[in-house]
């Protein structure tokens, strides 16, 4: 049987040396398996690319796509899954924070325990800003509650597939990916591995809090319509509201006479009502924006070199 690796690579000149070190040693571990390592330079500005293209001229195993600049992780994934060829497909860190000891076992799920995936959380997360914590930990609380694809907290982009799972995620092209909704919502039968939270050998993360929050957004649009009914529902409720208001208001004129005084909660009201608004014509922009960039049909990525003799 064959194994692809693939390994989104964006600045990781200082890391990919330890990641290639412990990517010998498991393929001498599993050495009844072949392996194909699929290193996917997302626009790097460091020496990946030329390291790489060193490590392919040593080991025929290694092959490398390299795009025009820098597209996101989402898209090496999507790159790396096109080009793969291997039985079995499965994800990585270059950053070694997903433990490349973790592959046999994985390995075994999908060929003995006949598993169609097997998939890793992180059940610590040990050694990251406690915010970020805290607010990851709430993302996934409120995904499993406003959308029905399955979300599981702390999971990791580290997963091994078999070729169906592949074939499933291949269909679906769309522009603003979401791995870990796209990984729940073609089913299948998923095998879930943990593990205590590894921090990174060497080189930065990418992501900022500012960035992380927006990937969240993007995971919310792409998964979820709530936001859209809660809008409605709002305007429904303040509309109704306002009914209820302007009756007091009649009845107490006629009743008691008494003349509509104070123009600071008129104001606070606009106010109020005039934030809601907004927000409401947000989230639809969210949604829109969306659809628009998926009405472009822009290609996900822009290969610029690579040493692949297969076509996607
Ligand atoms: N990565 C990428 N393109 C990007 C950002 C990140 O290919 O625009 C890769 C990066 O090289 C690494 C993986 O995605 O292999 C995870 O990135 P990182 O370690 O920065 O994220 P974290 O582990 O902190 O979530
Ligand atoms: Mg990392």
């Amino acid at each position: 049987m064959s194994i692809s690796i693939i390994v989104p690579c964006f600045n990781e000149e200082s890391s990919l040396p330890y990641f290639y070190q412990e990517f010998q040693k498991l393929t001498e571990s599993m050495c009844q398996e072949s392996f194909e390592l699929i290193c996917v330079n997302d626009g790097s500005s460091d020496g990946t690319l030329s390291y790489l293209k060193e490590l392919a001229a040593a080991d025929s195993r290694v092959k490398y796509l390299s795009f025009s600049r820098n597209f996101g992780k989402e898209a090496a994934i999507y790159a790396g899954l096109q080009y793969s060829q291997g039985d079995y497909v499965a994800i990585m860190d270059a950053d070694l924070q997903d433990p490349p000891s973790l592959l046999p076992e994985m390995y075994h799920a999908v060929t003995v325990e006949g598993y169609d995936s097997a998939a890793t959380r992180r059940v610590s997360r040990k050694g990251e800003p406690k915010i970020r914590s805290w607010f990851a930990r709430k993302f996934y609380r409120l995904m499993n509650r406003i959308s029905k694809t399955d979300l599981v907290d702390g999971a990791r982009d580290y997963r091994l597939m078999n070729r169906k799972f592949v074939s499933a995620l291949l269909e679906m092209g769309e522009y603003n990916r979401f791995s870990k909704g796209l990984f729940g919502w073609v089913g299948f039968k998923t095998k879930w591995i943990e593990f205590e939270n590894v921090e990174r050998v060497a080189g930065e993360t990418k992501w900022s809090f500012w960035s992380l929050l927006l990937y969240a957004i993007d995971g919310i649009v792409a998964f979820s319509t709530a936001p859209l009914v809660i809008s409605t529902l709002s305007g429904v409720l303040f509309g109704f509201s306002s009914l209820i208001f302007m009756a007091v208001i009649i009845f107490r004129r006629i009743v008691f006479g008494d003349p509509v005084a104070g123009w600071a909660s008129t104001v606070s009201i606009t106010l109020l009502l005039g934030g809601i608004q907004l927000f409401c014509i947000g989230i639809l922009g969210q949604y829109l924006a969306k659809t628009y960039l998926e009405a472009k049909r822009r290609p996900l990525y822009i290969l610029d070199e690579t040493n692949c003799e297969k076509e996607p």
